[in-house]
C-alpha cells in the first residue's frame, strides 16, 4: 500500500454542505497524477481480492473518475448510476437516505441484466445508502452486486454493516468524525 503517497493529497472541508459534516474533498487527488496513480494502484490490489465481476457500475459523480480507469483495466462494462433527469432512456431507480438529505440513483435499463455480477465503485462510504441502492437496482435486474470499492471509509457510520455481506475495500479509513 502506498497511502503516503496519496492521503495528504485528499482536502478536508468542515461544514460543507450543511454544518458538521467534514467534507473530504478527493479532487485535489486527482489534480495530483502521481497521488492519482498510487491510489489507483492501491485500489487494483484490494479489488483483486474481491470475488469475481463482469460488470462495474459507477456512482456519481466522482465514482465516474474511478469507474473509467478500472473497467479498462478489467476489460469490463462500466455502467453509470446517475442522479434523476440525467438518463436519455428509461432507468431502474432507487430511492434512499445520505448523511446528508435525500437522493435516487437511476441506472439505464438493460445496462444491468440477469445473472450480472457487479462491482460498485464510487470514492467514500459513509452510512452506505447510496452503495445500497446500488445493491437494490441490481436485485431488481435480477442481477448480484458481489463487492464494493471505495477510496474512503468513514468507520463510525457503520456503511459496511448496512451493505453485509457485501465485500467492502476501502483504501483510507476516518474515525470520529
Ligand atoms: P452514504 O450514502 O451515506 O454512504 O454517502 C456516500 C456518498 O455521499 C458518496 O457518494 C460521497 O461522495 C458522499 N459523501 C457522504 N459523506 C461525505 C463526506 N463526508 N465527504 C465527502 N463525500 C461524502
Amino acid at each position: 500500500m502506498n497511502i503516503d503517497k496519496y492521503q495528504d493529497s485528499i482536502t478536508n472541508v468542515s461544514d460543507f454542505p450543511i454544518k458538521g459534516i467534514q467534507f473530504k474533498d478527493i479532487t485535489t487527488l486527482f489534480e495530483n497524477p502521481d497521488a492519482f496513480k498510487a491510489m489507483m494502484d492501491d485500489l487494483i490490489e484490494q479489488i483483486d481480492h474481491l470475488p469475481e465481476f463482469n460488470k462495474i457500475v459507477a456512482l456519481d459523480a466522482r465514482g465516474f473518475v474511478l469507474g473509467g480507469p478500472l473497467a479498462l483495466h478489467y476489460h469490463v462494462p462500466l455502467v453509470l448510476a446517475r442522479k434523476p433527469g440525467k438518463l436519455p432512456r428509461e432507468g431502474v431507480k432507487q430511492s434512499y437516505s445520505l448523511e446528508y438529505g435525500q437522493n435516487t440513483m437511476c441506472i439505464s435499463q438493460n445496462s444491468i441484466n440477469r445473472g450480472d455480477k457487479v462491482l460498485v465503485v464510487d470514492d467514500l462510504l459513509a452510512t452506505g445508502g447510496t452503495i445500497n441502492s446500488i445493491v437494490k437496482i441490481t436485485e431488481k435486474c435480477d442481477a448480484t452486486c458481489v463487492g464494493a470499492a471505495v477510496i474512503i471509509e468513514l468507520d463510525d457510520l457503520n456503511g459496511r454493516e448496512l451493505l453485509k455481506p457485501i465485500d467492502v475495500v476501502s483504501l483510507l479509513h476516518y474515525k470520529g468524525e
